[in-house]
């Protein structure tokens, strides 16, 4: 095309971006070797793999096939430079990453020009979106280095991080993944994605130039069933942190189960872009190609649902297939181009087995009239309607250029049709409407909504999903808590005081006397109607009566309930005497307290005021019974009398705690670079199902609920298995304290067999387990049906009495996640 011809068609001409610096780089290095322990080594099996260019479909690279003996070498590298890393001041850990950046930037060009050609997307978006957020991520960072001890007491470095990245946004996924393990003190052993290592091995380079100890970071490159699952296996390994797919996120929580392991899971999505009929058109239009082409629709947050309301939907189609006839596709290279290549022949021929089953099942696909390139793997702009919302199209993650499109009618329905996924990763709304949007961005089951945007991230604002999109947040402060766990955690255990098993507790006549010495004033106590005891009646009969049966019931939706069973559970004290009865659950009680849980969800939007009121409230219908309460912990456990009051008073200033923070464990508002704010939100979780600690029957119970209920959540409860009457002594005060029914229920019986129907649950969302090392792994195997999240203690004792390990941050984090409104401003 000539000077003249551009005139006078106004089309694009080439603007190339040269590959020749990048391609010398390559050649001067291949084949690649493994990065372990700060040297470039060989892999044991002497095996190496092609990285294809998937503009051309020909090899560009031979990188180095790691085995599982390069992966023990690696976290054995890992694990020695921890010693020192680990506890390496936080401003010398923020010199080295400010450096890093500086290295990112200073090698920005390379890095963007590698990246199109391993991955095959525009250098437009590499050039101006990847590589500064690569930077930016680790300034950001460096930040949180130089901050951690002020701004993170109490909390150390988990360790040896193992790093599985996708293919989509190579080197961002790894800046996401090595700032916050870096800057918060861990060392990392890292994979990338098989299809897209090189600008990993470039990264590796950047640690030698900035002198990073070695060890610290290492990098292998190889296959999944090779490294990523030798890496996830090991047991030397005390975190994972994986993007991915949801169905490989689900084998490694399987994985891990019970391991002891961290893990955080950043998932799939189909995500819904939601367009009110006052929203600007024109830029959804600009919305939409961002939201759904950007990366070629392979992005795990990709808008690919659009919802349109139904008075604009026949115009905004129009519009779009206007706008998607002007899309360029091509050479990733072409500054001018907006589409780029597929990742690999494999994820191409997926797209178009989508594509083809949309076509089957009835939608109408629309295409640009234009030819995409026929060397490559590349597949055109797509566009369905006519979509039924439970077709394939619509539920499955296509992972390409594909949109698909609904109408609405009210944003009710909007709202319901956006839900309508067992993802969560992120939603986008478009309405001139502020007051409009900001009511439906709380609704929307997702962990970041953008208001009038789309596809925007920052450092300082956390990325992370709701539902099977996973868990854990990267960015943002709440990003560090992935990365980090309490320091009594780790320390000597001294000071613990764990009550006794009933199998465990050795009657020893000095117990006797130490617990039993109340006993005997208990049984002479007419407060305590449980026992069968035996008084004479002033009835004026002269009779000798029975005490008056007192067998606890479920607690199920603010009611007493029998249990389905039929079939009661004898309660005993520590000498082996039946003290009571309770109900005896079973999966059908616990599948009504999850329904009267989930019917309750109106308690996330009660004012945080009024939550707190509630739990005051019960804190002193508490305190009324304390004299109770604690002679029932003397009865159940045989502890002093002392100590069982101190426990109940425990429980009432932990009550007080809760509905403090209730009105104060608030968000934050985020200023990343735009003209606008995020709002960073911290919201319940849903329904939690817990199973509480066998130690301290009442403080466990109030431990656990408290915080979960003071945030938002409902809660699904099974109370200590050996003491519970503690738990079901609380139904009164649960019932004389304003808490609507549903938001506390309880289920008593045998917790490992109910636990195991909760983490099998699929309308749960959450479930914390505090017992067995077997039953810790068993929840967290189960948990993986719907990608729960899980908090286990995995047999580890915890002093509830204690504060710093008793409640406070770590449990308020447990209670919510955090959802990012991107809210842009101006005219
Ligand atoms: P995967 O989830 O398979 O791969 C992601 C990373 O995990 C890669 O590094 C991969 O290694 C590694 N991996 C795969 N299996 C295991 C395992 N068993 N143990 C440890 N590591 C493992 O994604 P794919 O690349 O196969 O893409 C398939 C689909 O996943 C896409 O079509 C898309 O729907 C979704 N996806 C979602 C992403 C997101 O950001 N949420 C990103 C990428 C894909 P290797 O590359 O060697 O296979």
């Amino acid at each position: 095309m000539n000077v003249a011809e551009i005139f006078e068609t106004m089309d694009y001409g080439p603007a190339p971006e040269s590959p020749t610096p990048a391609l010398a780089w390559i050649k001067e290095r291949q084949p690649f070797g493994l990065f372990i322990n700060g040297q470039w080594v060989k892999p044991a099996s002497g095996q190496y793999l092609d990285s294809i260019n998937p503009s051309t479909g020909k090899p560009l690279a031979q990188v180095a096939s790691a085995s599982s003996a390069d992966v023990d070498a690696a976290v054995a590298a890992a694990r020695s430079a921890f010693e020192t890393w680990g506890k390496t001041p936080g401003h010398v850990r923020a010199r080295y990453m400010y450096a890093i950046a500086r290295h990112i930037q200073k090698h920005s060009r390379l890095l963007a020009v590698l990246e199109s050609l391993d991955n095959g997307k525009p250098i437009r978006e590499t050039r101006d979106i990847d590589i500064p957020l690569v930077a930016r991520h680790f300034y950001y960072h460096a930040g949180w280095a130089q901050l951690m001890a002020s701004e993170l007491p109490g909390y150390e470095p988990v360790g040896v991080v193992g790093q599985i990245i996708p293919w989509n946004f190579p080197l961002l996924m790894l800046a996401w993944k090595i700032a916050p393990a870096l800057a918060m003190g861990n060392t990392v052993v890292l994979k990338p994605a098989r299809y897209t290592p090189l600008t990993a091995l470039k990264f590796a380079e950047i640690m030698q130039e900035v002198d990073l100890p070695p060890g610290v970071v290492n990098i292998l490159t190889g296959e999944a069933s090779q490294v990523g699952e030798a890496l996830v296996r090991h047991p030397d390994v005390n975190k994972i942190a994986f993007t991915g797919s949801t169905d490989v996120g689900r084998n490694l929580r399987r994985a891990t189960a019970g391991s002891g392991k961290k893990l955080s899971l950043e998932l799939g999505g189909k995500s819904p872009f939601i367009v009110f009929d006052d929203a600007d058109l024109d830029s959804v239009v600009e919305g939409v190609v961002d939201a759904i082409w950007f990366n070629q629709g392979q992005v795990c947050c990709a808008g690919s649902r659009l919802l349109v309301q139904e008075d604009v939907a026949e115009r905004l189609i129009d519009k779009l297939r206007a706008r998607m006839e002007k899309l360029r596709i091509g050479d990733p290279l072409d500054k001018a181009v907006d589409i780029g290549a597929i990742v690999s022949s494999a994820q191409l021929k997926e797209i178009q087995r989508l594509v083809a089953q949309g076509v089957d099942e009835g939608a109408v696909m629309w295409q640009p009239s234009w030819a995409c390139p026929t060397e490559g793997y590349f597949f055109p702009p797509t566009l369905f309607t006519n979509v039924s919302p439970a077709t394939t199209i619509a539920q499955v993650e296509i992972f390409g250029p594909v949109l698909v499109s609904m109408t609405f009618r009210t944003p009710a329905e909007a709202v319901a049709l956006a839900n309508n996924t067992r993802y969560g990763l992120a939603a986008s709304v478009w309405s001139e409407n502020i007051n409009l949007a900001l009511d439906v961005a709380p609704k929307l089951k997702a962990g970041t909504v953008w208001v009038n945007c789309t596809n925007l991230f920052d450092a300082s604002s956390g990325f992370g999903g709701y539902r099977e999109s996973g868990f854990g947040r990267e960015g943002g402060k709440e990003g560090l808590y992935e990365y980090v766990r309490p320091v009594w955690e780790t320390a000597p255990r001294a000071t613990a005081r764990v009550a006794p098993t009933i199998h465990e507790w050795d009657v020893q006549p000095s117990m006797v006397g130490a617990g039993l010495a109340q006993e005997t004033s208990l049984h002479e106590d007419e407060d305590t109607r449980d026992h069968a005891k035996t008084f004479e009646s002033s009835n004026g009969y002269g009779l000798v009566l029975p005490a008056i049966d007192r067998t606890p019931k479920m607690f199920i939706n603010g009611k007493q309930v029998r249990p389905d069973s039929g079939y009661s559970r004898d309660v005993y004290d520590p000498t082996g005497h039946v003290i009571g009865q309770v109900g005896e659950g079973n999966r059908k009680d616990i599948r009504n307290a999850v329904e009267a849980a989930h019917a309750a969800s109106g308690w996330a939007s009660v004012t945080t005021h009024s939550r707190a009121q509630i739990l005051y409230y019960i804190a002193e219908n508490l305190s009324v019974r304390e004299g109770e309460f604690a002679r029932r912990i003397v009865q159940q456990t045989g502890r002093s009398q002392e100590d069982a009051i101190a426990e109940v008073q425990a429980a009432i200033s932990r009550l007080f705690s809760y509905a403090a923070w209730a009105d104060k464990f608030e968000g934050v508002v985020h200023r990343p670079p735009l003209r606008g704010v995020v709002l960073a939100m911290k919201e319940a979780i849903g329904v939690i199902g817990m199973a509480c600690p066998e130690e301290y029957p009442l403080l466990g119970f109030v431990s656990l609920v408290a915080p979960a209920i003071a945030m938002g959540n409902t809660v699904v409860v099974i109370p200590s298995q050996q003491s519970p009457l503690s738990a079901t002594d609380c139904y009164q005060v649960l019932e004389t304290s304003d808490l609507p029914g549903g938001v506390v229920n309880i289920v008593t019986g045998d917790r490992d067999t109910l636990s195991q129907v909760l983490a099998d649950h699929d309308d749960v969302e959450a479930m914390w387990y505090f017992g067995s090392a077997e039953g810790c792994k068993r929840v967290e195997l189960a948990s993986a049906g719907n990608m729960k999240r899980t908090w286990v203690n995995y047999s580890h004792p915890r002093n509830w009495l204690d504060p710093v390990q008793g409640e406070g941050e770590e449990f308020l984090h447990e209670a919510t996640q955090v959802k990012n409104i991107w809210v842009p401003y101006g005219e």
